[in-house]
């Protein structure tokens, strides 16, 4: 992102927020060149998204849903500045949702993009997300699973 004023590529977000029906992002950025602040709204078009559920079930796709599944993923945990992390883990994993080019998108792939981003930015919220999508009511399950993620650390 360049300023506006001295189209320098260096900017910094120092606040965002979503408008009320979550189409939009709003963020203030500082220009660390000129220190002049301005905003930008970038668009996140998901609302033509069709999540397939497990079940075969079709539903639109809620960002609200997406937000409150971390949210409570993330309870009792110490996420610092929790709204921010949230708003931040949620805008990055719509990112990937609409870099899949997709109209449907079944929601194991919703939920493969959630935990390969939890698992980066919060270990103790991705191991409670990963007990509420699987299903996971044996050690085995739970370390077949907890493998697929933790052999990125040899790579
Ligand atoms: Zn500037």
């Amino acid at each position: 992102m360049n300023c506006l004023y001295c189209r320098k590529p260096l900017t910094a977000v120092v606040n965002s927020r979503s408008t009320k029906d979550s189409s939009q992002i709003w963020r203030r950025r500082k220009c660390l060149n000129c220190k002049e602040v301005f905003t930008t709204h970038e668009v996140i078009d998901l609302s033509q998204l069709v999540v397939i559920k497990k079940s075969g079930k079709a539903e639109k796709y809620s960002r609200m849903k997406l937000y409150s599944g971390i949210l409570k993923a993330s309870q009792s945990s110490k996420v610092t500045k929790r709204e921010l992390f949230l708003d931040k883990v949620t805008d990055e994993i719509e990112k990937e949702i609409l870099l899949l080019k997709q109209k449907r998108v079944e929601s194991s792939i919703i939920a493969e993009i959630v935990l390969r981003i939890l698992r980066k930015r919060h270990t103790p919220t991705f191991l409670r997300f990963i007990t509420y999508c699987r299903d996971i009511s044996t050690d085995n399950q739970m370390k077949r699973e907890l493998s697929k993620y933790l052999t990125d650390d040899k790579n």
